[in-house]
């Protein structure tokens, strides 16, 4: 069983995938750690981000893993310098890429499977092209002043002032939400929650009811 969790930066999704998947004892993934590895292995191979055949190269040629929320890439942890700003700010780019994202895709498909296919799994098309027949869709959103205000209280946010966040923020929903291959939208059996008014715990709940115990 998968329950997919879409939405924008900053909404709630890691939190709330975190949370569910301990409550029905399934497996967490978070795909935005995937391409954020792959971003890492296109500017260390110093591909250039607007030639997508160089990027796919330097992405297809890396291994990935994602192994106790720690995000690998060739056997290194990469988790810390993933979320720096260098490579928030090239994330979307390298994401946008169709070779990239089929490559991406094949990786998170078979993580799920090794898990006997129980699995939370967070991302932008998780229900729409990852897991089309996850047994539950959720699509989160919340006004962009309270994902910026949340993603301000982020560790990795530490020192930066909140308009900037909602401006890098903006950047990367634009370039998510408009590019051709498997863009940030809901699915259309998605259950939409905007979480802008909702504490998390309010959140947990409404998606943990959604699961069918069985
Ligand atoms: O979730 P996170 O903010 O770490 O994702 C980083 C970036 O990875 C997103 O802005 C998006 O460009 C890309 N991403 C994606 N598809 C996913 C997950 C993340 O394109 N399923």
């Amino acid at each position: 069983m998968v329950i997919a969790i879409d939405g924008p930066g900053g909404v709630g999704k890691s939190t709330v995938a975190r949370r569910v998947a301990a409550a029905i004892g399934a497996s967490y993934l978070n795909t935005g750690a995937y391409y954020r590895a792959a971003t890492i292995a296109a500017l260390d191979a110093g591909a250039p981000l607007d030639d997508p055949e160089a990027v796919t190269a330097a992405v297809a040629a890396a291994e990935y893993a994602f192994v106790g929320e720690h995000m690998l890439l060739d056997g290194r942890d990469v988790s810390e310098r993933s979320r720096s700003p260098e490579v928030t700010g090239a994330v979307s780019i390298v994401s946008a890429i169709p070779g990239v994202r089929a490559l991406m895709v094949a990786c998170q498909r078979r993580w799920v499977a090794e898990r006997g296919g129980r699995a939370v799994v967070e991302g932008r098309d998780i229900g729409t092209v990852v897991f089309p027949d996850a047994a539950v869709k959720v699509f989160l959103t919340a006004s962009e002043t309270e994902r910026a205000r949340r993603r301000a209280g982020d560790r990795e946010a530490a020192g930066l002032d909140v308009g900037s966040i909602a401006e890098a923020l903006r950047r990367r929903d634009h370039i998510d939400s408009t590019r051709e291959t498997s863009p940030l939208t809901a699915a259309d059996d998605a259950v939409t929650i905007d979480t802008t008014t909702y504490g998390a715990e309010a959140v947990i709940a409404i998606v943990l009811g959604l699961v069918d115990p069985a």
